[in-house]
């Protein structure tokens, strides 16, 4: 009797504890949604902030420490780009450096008048030169452009027939060897002076040498080079390297792409 009383009482006390139990679980369960459905406004809130921002006048800037540490600008890059593949606006291109392959050839030249082309990139760069020099009253002539494997081979021939070899050799280049080959290269002329040494004197000479760079050319022989260029200097002979290493090479005052890459100096062709 007295276990049967017991009995129930334990019954009636396992049932209570279900209840009780079964209550804080949905006590804990109604808990949980209001953080996770508060959870899930925040980024809500956040994504929509950006679309508020761009449409309401920009938030006051904060003022600078008074002790702001300067951050050196980032490195250049000197491995951006191939120094070896001919289709590189980077690619150098020297005595001991011919393009490979010699019979390299562009594939996207464009026609920059008087039946001259050169690679699409630097075309438009000229361009863009030559209508600013134009609006500053220089006056900038593109007198040679691309030069084919075919076209190098004849002029290094009369080059060779009218200076002897090692004369041609300073003044053209061997058929594969030439900047000309790459549709990067282009000979200016202006102030009366056409791919001679006085070009570097004139009004045009000189606003070339100061400018040309912010359209990604260099004076690729400048004076004083012969010994690392292997050429005499042509302050008539520009190079497209486009504008970053053509500005990055005027501002630190490097004058070569042999100095600037380390190349060995290619004063001459390799012996055989
Ligand atoms: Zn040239």
């Amino acid at each position: 009797m007295r276990t049967a009383r017991w009995g129930r009482v334990a019954r009636l006390l396992t049932t209570l504890a279900v209840v009780l139990l079964v209550g804080a679980g949905a006590v804990a369960a109604s808990e949980l949604v209001h953080p996770r459905s508060f959870a899930e406004a925040v980024p809500v809130a956040e994504a929509d902030a950006p679309a508020v921002a761009s449409s309401a006048p920009p938030a006051p800037v904060p003022s600078e420490p008074a002790v702001a540490v300067p951050v050196p600008p980032p490195a250049f890059d000197r491995g951006l780009r191939s120094i070896d593949d001919p289709n590189s606006a980077w690619v150098v291109v020297n005595k001991l450096r011919p393009l490979q392959p010699l019979g390299y050839a562009p594939a996207d030249l464009v026609d920059v008048g008087g039946g001259m082309h050169l690679r699409a990139e630097a075309a438009q760069a000229i361009a863009a030169l030559r209508a600013e020099a134009a609006a500053a009253g220089v006056d900038i002539e593109v007198q040679s452009a691309y030069r084919s494997f075919e076209y190098q081979q004849g002029l290094f021939g009369n080059a060779t027939a009218r200076f002897g070899v090692a004369g041609a050799e300073l003044r053209s280049a061997r058929p594969g060897y030439s900047e000309h080959q790459t549709g990067l290269a282009v000979d200016v002329g202006g102030g009366g002076c056409d791919i001679e040494r006085c070009f570097g004197d004139t009004a045009e000479g000189r606003w070339v040498v100061a400018n040309a760079h912010r359209w990604g050319f260099l004076v690729r022989y400048p004076a004083g080079s012969e010994p690392i260029t292997g050429y005499q200097y042509e302050p008539w002979h520009l190079r497209y390297v486009g504008p970053e290493l053509a500005t990055e090479m005027h501002a630190t005052g490097v004058a070569t792409l042999e100095e600037f890459f380390g190349l060995p100096p290619a004063p001459g062709y390799a012996a055989g």
